[in-house]
């Protein structure tokens, strides 16, 4: 018998640890992946395919919505509900600074103005008391960001926007299948945005997103816009629109992963509760937190440290990858720098870029992954 010292030399020790595998996940549903594929070549019907519709159909019933209109990407998404609801140059919409920059850039390219505010501390989501100080005559939403796949804390939010007469949509590209109080993405704003980029917890094989809502009007409205602005009559473009649509092959497969969202989502929350339990009492380190009532969908799991550097380069050398996400606070990126004056002050958000580390986490990280990354991280933390 080899003692675990000798057990912990052999090459399997040095296994690599990618921070998401996506070609394992493919490889167990190849055969399912092939049968869409050669569906839709047999068909034709490419674009606006029977899987499309269906896909909308299961999806809007997995988050608990009326509806859902696909598009091409989560940006899109994003983009198209904005000006769905009207919103456009002159009006202010509030989204938070800790985020990936696209939130941002969906306000920005519709011509209206992104005003960020901070996160809190605990989950590193909108501050709710930064939203309501954020408020001026000319705000006309509030973009709450799920971030991390945590739902944010939106019972608070709601109250705000309500008083304010604000429009609340969700940005919910990473948080598929979360839930705050039993209640999911979609629930509680207008509409809720949702990408299918590949290393999201429901990814295409490319690219995709999708608007959900309870409103049937206003998906009526992001399908037009989506569709070149087009009426029931194809030819006839009332509104301005853009082409950006689901693929039919795209749809057909999330339809297979959808199947196995939940069990995914499950993996995920494991890990995450066994990485909370192996570094647990860690100096110099804080894990993530999930908010009373809430069940998140576990996208990413970050840690905070300042010994971030240190923990990396020890992680690379044992082949396990890390991320940052996200490095850069988007009120201080150069695309949103305002032109004259200072950027917004989002002294909260400054510090958790400064810290945060994504540990490896996906549906085929084992128990074994989580005890190992977790033990170089113990390692490095307890050097003094
Ligand atoms: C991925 C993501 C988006 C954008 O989605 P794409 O499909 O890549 O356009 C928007 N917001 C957040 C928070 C995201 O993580």
């Amino acid at each position: 018998m080899p003692s675990p010292e000798a057990a912990v030399q052999t090459p399997a020790r040095a296994k690599a640890i990618p921070l998401v595998n996506l070609v394992a996940l493919h490889a167990r549903h190849a055969a399912e992946i092939a049968e869409v594929v050669d569906r839709v070549v047999k068909t034709g019907a490419f674009v606006n395919g029977p899987d499309c519709a269906a896909f909308e159909r299961e999806f809007a019933a997995y988050q608990g919505v009326r509806g859902a209109v696909g598009c091409a990407n989560g940006t899109d998404a994003l983009q198209i509900t904005l000006r769905a609801l009207g919103l456009g140059p002159g009006d202010e919409v509030i989204t938070v600074a800790n985020s990936f920059v696209a939130t941002a850039e969906a306000i920005a390219l519709v011509g209206a103005t992104p005003v960020f505010v901070d996160a809190t501390e605990d989950t590193s989501l909108m501050d709710p008391l930064a939203f309501a100080a954020a408020i001026t005559p000319r705000t006309r939403a509030v973009i709450p960001v799920h971030l991390y796949g945590q739902i944010a804390p939106m019972g608070e939010i709601l109250a705000i926007a309500k008083a304010a007469g604000l429009l609340v949509i969700e940005d919910a590209a990473q948080a598929h299948g979360a839930s705050l109080n039993g209640r999911k993405a979609g629930a509680f704003g207008v509409a809720a945005c949702f990408s299918f980029y590949p290393g999201k917890n429901l990814g295409a094989l490319g690219d995709g997103g999708m608007v959900i809502s309870d409103d049937e009007a206003l998906l009526t409205r992001v399908r037009s816009i989506a569709n070149h602005g087009a009426s029931a009559d194809r030819y006839r473009n009332e509104i301005l629109g853009t082409n950006s649509r689901l693929d039919t092959i795209q749809a057909g497969v999330l339809r297979i992963k959808l199947r196995e969202l939940d069990s995914w989502n499950r993996i995920r929350r494991e890990r995450a509760l066994l990485y909370c339990e192996e570094l647990r009492g860690c100096p110099g380190l804080s894990l993530p937190l999930e908010a009373k009532g809430s069940v998140s969908a576990w996208h990413l799991f970050v840690i905070r440290t300042d010994k971030r550097k240190e923990l990396m380069s020890a992680l690379a050398e044992e082949g396990i990858a890390t991320g940052i996400h996200y490095p850069v606070p988007v009120h201080l990126q150069g695309a949103f720098a305002p032109k004259n004056g200072k950027p917004a002050s989002a002294p909260v958000t400054e510090r958790i870029c400064d810290q945060i580390l994504s540990l490896p986490l996906c549906p085929e990280v084992t128990e074994e992954d989580v005890v190992r990354i977790a033990s170089v991280v113990r390692k490095v933390m307890e050097q003094r």
